[in-house]
Formats: C-alpha cells, sequence, structure tokens
C-alpha cells in the first residue's frame, strides 16, 4: 500500500510534530487582534507549550467569539497575503468567516486529496462534486482536492437530478461527492425513472456535511451500488479533510498532523477518557492567514480506542450524532435526531424522507414525527397502515423511551433540501 508518509507517522514523532506545529500557531495567531489580547490575558506563548497536552492551558474559542470578531478579528496576517474566505452554512445562526492565504489553500488541498487517494480515488478517476459551490466550504474545498489529486473534476452543484445523471453518464464519472440526505433523494429518483444504478459508473460516494447514521449510509450504498466513506469537516477548520473514513469504514481518521484534537465533557469543559462522548474541540496546526486554537465544535463524537487495521496512526472519531444544541427533551429524555433516524430508516417500509416536529402543548413539550413511506407500502386508509404504523411506534419507543406521535406521509410529500437537510422543525414559542 501507498501511504503518504505522516498517515503511519510513530505517536511519539507525531507528538513532537504536533508540539513545533502548535508552537508556531501560537506565534502567529497573536499577531491577530483577538488572540492578541486572549493569550496576554492568559499570560500564555509558545514557550509554555512542552508537550500536546499543553493545549489545555490555552483558552477556548466558541462560535459565538468568531461571530463577535467578524469579520477580521482572527486575521493573523496583513490583508492582501489573503486569497480565499468561506463562511459556515449558518445552520445555527449568523454565518463565521474562515480567510486563508495561498499556502493555507494549499495546505487544504493536500488534506483533501489525501482522503480521497485513502479511499481509492486515483488520478483518472473522474470526479463529480453534488454540493453547493459558494461561500460552502463543500463546493471549492472537494473541487481542489480532486483536481490535486489528479482527477478531472465535474463541478456540477446540488439539485437538478436529471442534469446530474446525464452528466454522470457522459463523463464516465467513477466518485461522487454527495450531501446524504440529497444522496436519499437521488436514489429515490433513480428508483421512480427505472434507472438501474448498476448502469451508472460511480463506486465511490463521499458522503458529508451533515449527520447522519450507519442506517442512512447502508441505505445510500446498497441503493446506489457503490461505497458511500464519511466525510467530516467544519469550515472553522477549513472545510472537507478534516476526518475521513478509510476502506474499513470503522469511524473516521482525524488528521492530527493538521488538527489537535480534544473531547470534553460540553458542562464541565474536562477531557473524557477515549471511548466516551463528548464535544469535539479543535485547534489548527498549520493555518497561517486565520489560526483558531480550542475551538468548540458543539458537535458531539467519541475518540475510538485501539488502532486501525489500515495502519494509519491517526486517531478514529466516530460518526457524529450530532450538535449539542440538536438535544431535546421530551418528558424528561434527552433526545437526539440521529436516534430517530437510526430506527426510521432501519424499517425497509420506510422511504427515504422524514421529519421531526417539537412542539408545545400546555407547556409541555411534544414530539411528533412525520416519515415517508415507500410507494409500494402506501395506503391512502389508515386503517390499513394501522399495522405498520404499530410497529414503527413500538420501535421509536424502544430507542427513545417515550412515545411520539407519528404520521405515515405518502412518497415525496415532505421537503427536500439541496443543501443540508432541516430535519427538524422546532414550532415551540420562544
Ligand atoms: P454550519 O456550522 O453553519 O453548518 P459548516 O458548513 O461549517 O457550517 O458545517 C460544519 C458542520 O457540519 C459541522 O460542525 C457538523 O455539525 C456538520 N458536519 C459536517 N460533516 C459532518 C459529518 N460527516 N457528519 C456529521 N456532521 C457533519
Ligand atoms: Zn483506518
Amino acid at each position: 500500500m501507498h501511504l503518504h508518509e505522516v498517515e503511519t507517522i510513530g505517536r511519539d514523532a507525531l507528538a513532537d510534530l504536533q508540539v513545533g506545529a502548535l508552537r508556531a500557531t501560537l506565534e502567529r495567531a497573536r499577531r491577530s487582534p483577538f488572540y492578541g489580547r486572549r493569550l496576554a490575558e492568559a499570560g500564555i506563548g509558545p514557550q509554555d507549550i512542552r508537550t500536546p497536552g499543553d493545549i489545555r492551558k490555552l483558552p477556548l474559542t466558541t462560535k459565538d467569539d468568531l461571530r463577535t470578531e467578524y469579520p477580521f478579528g482572527l486575521v493573523a496576517c496583513p490583508r492582501e497575503e489573503l486569497v480565499r474566505l468561506h463562511a459556515s452554512s449558518g445552520t445555527t445562526g449568523a454565518s463565521t468567516v474562515v480567510f486563508h492565504d495561498r499556502q493555507d489553500l494549499d495546505n487544504w488541498s493536500d488534506l483533501v486529496a489525501r482522503c480521497m487517494y485513502m479511499v481509492g480515488m486515483r488520478p483518472g478517476d473522474v470526479f463529480q462534486n453534488m454540493t453547493a459551490y459558494g461561500l460552502f466550504t463543500g463546493g471549492l474545498g472537494m473541487h481542489y482536492g480532486a483536481e490535486r489529486l489528479g482527477c478531472l473534476t465535474v463541478p456540477a452543484g446540488p439539485g437538478n437530478t436529471q442534469r446530474q445523471v446525464k452528466l454522470i453518464r457522459d463523463f464516465s464519472v467513477t466518485a461522487l461527492h454527495i450531501i446524504p440526505s440529497y444522496a436519499l433523494h437521488f436514489a429515490g429518483w433513480l428508483e421512480r425513472e427505472g434507472i438501474d444504478p448498476g448502469d451508472l459508473t460511480p463506486r465511490i460516494a463521499l458522503i458529508g456535511a451533515e449527520p447522519h447514521t450507519g442506517e442512512a449510509r447502508s441505505r445510500i450504498e446498497s441503493l446506489l451500488e457503490l461505497k458511500a466513506y464519511n466525510s467530516y469537516g467544519l469550515s472553522e477548520m477549513n472545510g472537507p479533510g478534516v476526518a475521513f473514513e478509510c476502506p474499513e469504514q470503522q469511524g473516521m481518521h482525524l488528521w492530527e498532523d493538521a488538527f489537535l484534537m480534544e473531547v470534553v465533557d460540553p458542562e464541565t469543559l474536562e477531557p473524557v477518557p477515549d471511548g466516551e462522548p463528548g464535544e469535539l474541540v479543535l485547534t489548527t496546526l498549520q493555518r497561517r492567514a486565520m489560526p483558531i486554537l480550542r475551538y468548540r465544535t458543539k458537535d458531539i463524537t467519541r475518540i475510538l480506542p485501539g488502532e486501525c487495521a489500515c495502519g494509519r496512526t491517526h486517531r478514529r472519531i466516530d460518526r457524529i450524532t450530532g450538535r449539542s444544541d440538536d438535544m431535546f427533551i421530551i418528558k424528561g429524555v434527552n433526545i437526539y435526531p440521529m436516534q430517530i433516524e437510526r430506527v426510521l430508516l432501519g424499517i425497509p417500509e420506510v422511504g427515504q424522507n422524514y421529519l421531526i416536529i417539537l412542539d408545545r402543548e400546555q407547556d409541555i413539550d411534544q414530539l411528533r414525527v412525520k416519515v415517508e413511506i415507500k410507494a409500494e407500502h402506501y395506503r391512502d386508509d389508515p386503517a390499513a397502515m394501522a399495522v405498520l404504523h404499530r410497529r414503527i411506534i413500538h420501535r421509536l419507543r424502544d430507542e427513545l423511551l417515550v412515545t411520539p406521535g407519528l404520521d405515515l406521509m405518502p412518497p415525496r410529500s415532505l421537503p427536500e433540501a439541496q443543501g443540508k437537510a432541516q430535519r427538524v422543525e422546532d414550532l415551540r414559542p420562544r
């Protein structure tokens, strides 16, 4: 197997590399107005970093810090060195902005190309990028990574499924980048049009940008007849290329030469032991224009203990179960949307789309789930659907420990997103 050297670096050598990179990052970061203040207040400088664990001496950074400092407060270089900016999708409020210099863009492309190579893409593959271009990092981020690897890259953008299929056919596309919820719609569309995915050429899909379950991945793989690899990233840490599944598909290697990772208890902010879930906290180790220290991602995951059979030494994180803000409480029970997805997409009669509705009645939060049923199983008659209805309710109750309201919906009746899916509709009065 041909691996980039750093992917199998020994843990001690990696720690040395991280210490050097972290010192350099602090040196740069304190040139920005924001970290200049923060690091002076904390009385911390590069000389205080001797081990990767010394990261805990540094102050945390939150999305609100990035919003308060919008737009230039974290920029650590002269403005004329900046060559690109990206913004977060704004899933949880005002977007944040991240700037890159030329070297940053090169490093980012290398990381993305490394991920693609890892899952079997090679020069000569034809790559169709089916996510939005523009400020969203999944467009240009994946695009330049694929070009760096040497793939003919089709900048298709999202939506217009018919045109996507035409591009795939015309250029014999072999690898796709697609958001999981759109991949499910895409598969449903092929089925309705009577197109056999076995006649299409893609053998690899990179899926990410939004939380999804193993059940969603299995459906994407079997419906599209390809291998789908989980891709994790966030604009504050460039975008795609932060953590990525290898061919083992047992968690995502987080590239520890580029990012220093911590998993902390979101309440106490203390580190949690490996294997325990917590909030992922990330520090850029390579970024020049806008270093970010100890960024609280709000994403909940855990470090997978043990080594990966592929031989890469960078630790793996488990699939993201959601953001800490996605959790809601029904009758005293904490629930994540992904628990609901896991149940629904594990039921064969269930179609490719669902919606979770939160409401409040007499001061008590209520949970209602709307789920599309596949055409061949759907009858417009509640009595005929009663058995299926009961079965889905039982499964949901087993997983969630509360009984939600449930509506079985005809196929294609729920809203389809082209970007990140909006899985939760929150109607609770503020
Ligand atoms: P926003 O935070 O506004 O959505 P981004 O476009 O930067 O903006 O999205 C990054 C976020 O998307 C991550 O913090 C995470 O919540 C989610 N995300 C990205 N990739 C994945 C993935 N593979 N699995 C689960 N969630 C993901
Ligand atoms: Zn591996």
